[in-house]
């Protein structure tokens, strides 16, 4: 059984940064995440885009944030369970409660902070024969490394900020021209982007196929080919080296929805005037897993609410003491000696 002052669910930047508002408070984390790797929506879907809204940082792409608070946070030696996701949760006799993952690993703690974020990432995936032989295997759902597609035979499907982004940014770094896919001619994606797309394909960088879709992939080992289906055209079969269809990411809160939370619109709320603490008294949620009036997913909206919940969580753990606040240029950053 790990044992600590607060489990805090997903390493996203909220619950990174939870870590260090703990930490100033003399507060041990130990933090669980479903995916192998800690970052959250910033590594996992735009590692390489910068966020040009992150207070002190005119701009920051969200895989160097996300190294930074890692770096910000190690003086606080916290914990990780990575590659496991949180399944269920358990009220003790004393009001601490223990965690346990799909793996069966146990935590225990007397609080605990859900910042995950939008659950579990469920790529949205087309109907294609063929599409599971080749996943990661020429088809991927999210661009992680995005050099991976640079001078290859590259075609994107989706209309969204994602797909026209993508195409855009490989359009412009590759020396192949990328295709680009949309069962439409009207995008869901910011209009600056489009005007983009259509600049490259005036300049020969972008193949754009509007009211198409692709509706088979073929290889052996590794995707080969797919076949472009267009509106009064005869069909295509195209060689590729990868196909990205990126139509989005579904929220699922997964089992965070069964642990007796109230949830509105997949999110849970929280009491916002006070510290995010939800209906169940020493469980938090902050970042892009709350609600409340007036919500914005926004991550320094998350940053905030961290801090004002682990006031709380220190109340509970300290009932006997005070903590005064005092800045941190006051009291420097104490790491502790050891992990709990
Ligand atoms: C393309 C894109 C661009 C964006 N640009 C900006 C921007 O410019 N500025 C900005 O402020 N915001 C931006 N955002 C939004 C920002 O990414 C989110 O607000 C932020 O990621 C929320 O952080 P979080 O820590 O709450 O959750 P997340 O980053 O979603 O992390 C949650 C983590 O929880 C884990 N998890 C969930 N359920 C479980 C479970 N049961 N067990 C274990 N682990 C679990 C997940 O695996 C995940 O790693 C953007 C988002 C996208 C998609």
């Amino acid at each position: 059984m790990i044992k600590t002052d607060i489990i805090i669910i997903g390493a996203g930047p909220v619950g990174l940064f939870t870590i260090f508002e703990a930490g100033l408070m003399k507060l041990h984390c130990h933090v669980i995440d479903a995916i192998p790797q800690i970052g959250g929506q910033l590594k996992e879907i735009y590692p390489k885009k910068p966020i040009y809204d992150i207070p002190g940082f005119p701009s920051v792409l969200a895989g160097d944030l996300i190294d930074n608070l890692e770096q910000q946070v190690a003086p606080f030696q916290p914990g990780f369970t990575l590659g496991e996701r949180a399944e269920t949760i358990e009220k003790q006799e004393d009001g601490s409660f223990v965690v346990t993952t799909i793996e069966g690993t146990e935590h225990h703690a007397p609080t605990v902070i859900i910042a995950g974020g939008l659950g579990s990432f469920e790529p949205r995936k087309p109907i294609v024969d063929g599409l599971t032989n080749f996943e990661k295997k020429g088809i991927e759902y999210m661009v992680r490394e995005p050099e991976t597609f640079l001078n290859k035979k590259v075609f994107i499907s989706g209309g969204g900020d994602s797909a026209l982004d993508w195409a855009v940014y490989i359009a412009e770094n590759s020396t192949v021209p990328v295709g680009l896919v949309h069962r439409s001619d009207m995008f869901r994606a910011h209009k600056d982007s489009v005007e983009k797309v259509y600049q490259l394909q005036n300049e020969g960088k972008i193949d754009l196929y509007t009211h198409a879709e692709i509706n088979k992939v073929n290889g052996n080992e590794t995707l080969e080919s797919i076949e472009l289906h267009q509106k009064n055209r005869a069909p295509k079969t195209i060689d590729v080296d990868y196909w990205l269809p990126l139509f989005g990411l579904s929220p699922k809160l997964g089992p965070i929805g069964n642990w007796g939370l109230d949830i509105e619109k997949n999110a849970i709320k929280v009491n916002h005037a006070l510290d995010y603490e939800t209906n169940i008294p020493g469980v938090f949620a902050v970042g892009d897993v709350n609600t409340y009036p007036g919500k914005l997913k926004l991550i320094l909206c998350g940053f905030h609410e961290a801090t004002l919940a682990v006031q709380t969580c220190y109340k509970i753990i300290n009932p006997d003491k005070k903590f005064t606040m005092k800045y941190t240029t006051v009291q420097g950053v104490k790491g502790f000696e050891k992990v709990l």
